[in-house]
C-alpha cells in the first residue's frame, strides 16, 4: 500500500450524531498526515489506531471553524503524550500562526494546571507552524506536499494539498467551487477528496443562511465534473451537506456518475481508500 486515505469526519458545521467534523487522514510512505481538525477528530484518529503524537504533520486547508475546532484537542493530546519537547508541525495558509497563538492562549490555564501537577511536564505545548502559499512544495517524512490555490471566497486564503509518494497521488480539494487551481491540484490524481453539497436539497430549504452555503462549495455534480476533467482515478466525496440520509447513497452516487466515469467511493466516517501503484 503506497497511499491510503481515511475520511475521519464526513460532517459539516451542522451537528450530527454519526458524522464527525471535516478531517482526513493520509498515510503516504512514512508520513502520517492529518488534514483539517473538525469536531471529534481525536476520537476518529483513535478509531484508526493513531494518536496525535504519531502524526508527521497537521495540514489545514482553511481556517473556517468547522475545520479547526478540535485543533486544540490535537495540540493538547500531542503535548501530554510526549516525553520531551516535541513540536507538533502545523501547515496551513497565512493566518495559521495567528490561529495557533490564539489556541495556545486559550490553553494557557490548562497548561499551567498540568505543569503544576506533573513535574516531568516541564516543557510547554510546542507547535511548529509553517505558513504556505500556492506553489509551496514541502517534503514531510519523504512524502511530497504541493500547495495549490482553491476558491472558497469570501474565505481567503484557502489552499488544497497534493500529496505524492512513490508514484501515487492524493488531491485534497477542501471546501470551494471549481477553479483552475483545483484542476491543477487534481490533474491525473489517483484519489480526489472534495467537500460536496446537494443543490437539489439545500436549494429547497427555507433558511436563506443555509441556501447561501451553496455559493461557495462544489455541488456533487461540480466535483464529479472536476474529477472527470482532471482525469482522476477515484473520486472520494466528503463533508456532505446535507448528511447522506439512510438509503439515499444511490441518489448521491448517480448524480456523480452522470459526470464522472471513474471509481466513486461514497461512504461515511472511517471510509478508507488505497492507491496502490
Ligand atoms: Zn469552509
Ligand atoms: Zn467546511
Amino acid at each position: 500500500m503506497t497511499v491510503q486515505v481515511t475520511l475521519l469526519g464526513t460532517g459539516s458545521p451542522l451537528p450530527a450524531a454519526q458524522q464527525a467534523g471535516p478531517a482526513t487522514l493520509v498515510r503516504a510512505g512514512q508520513a502520517l498526515l492529518l488534514v483539517d481538525c473538525g469536531r471529534g477528530v481525536v476520537m476518529r484518529l483513535a478509531a484508526c489506531g493513531v494518536l496525535p503524537v504519531g502524526l508527521s504533520a497537521v495540514l489545514l486547508t482553511h481556517l473556517h471553524s468547522d475545520h479547526i475546532t478540535d485543533l486544540n484537542d490535537v495540540m493538547t493530546t500531542h503535548w501530554i503524550m510526549t516525553s520531551g519537547p516535541t513540536p507538533l508541525r502545523v501547515i496551513g495558509p497565512p493566518g495559521t500562526q495567528r490561529l495557533v497563538d490564539a489556541v495556545l492562549a486559550m490553553l494557557a490555564l490548562d497548561q499551567g494546571y498540568r505543569q503544576a501537577h506533573h513535574a516531568d511536564l516541564s516543557y510547554p505545548i510546542s507547535v511548529d507552524v509553517i505558513e504556505v502559499e500556492p506553489g509551496t512544495v514541502l517534503d514531510v517524512a519523504g512524502t511530497s506536499i504541493m500547495v495549490k490555490p482553491t476558491d472558497h471566497r469570501p474565505v481567503e486564503p484557502t489552499v488544497g494539498y497534493r500529496i505524492e509518494h512513490d508514484g501515487a497521488s492524493v488531491a485534497i480539494g477542501g471546501d470551494g467551487v471549481p477553479c483552475a487551481g483545483l484542476d491543477e491540484l487534481c490533474a491525473g490524481a489517483d484519489i480526489y477528496v472534495q467537500t460536496v453539497m446537494r443543490a437539489d436539497l439545500i436549494g429547497r430549504v427555507a433558511s436563506l443562511r443555509l441556501r447561501e452555503i451553496l455559493t461557495y462549495h462544489s455541488t456533487i455534480e461540480q466535483a464529479a465534473q472536476t474529477a472527470e476533467r482532471a482525469g482522476v482515478r477515484i473520486f472520494l466525496p466528503t463533508h456532505f451537506l446535507p448528511a447522506i440520509a439512510p438509503g439515499d447513497e444511490d441518489a448521491w452516487r448517480a448524480l456523480a456518475a452522470a459526470h464522472f466515469d471513474g471509481q466513486i467511493v461514497l461512504g461515511g466516517d472511517l471510509t478508507a481508500v488505497s492507491a496502490d501503484r
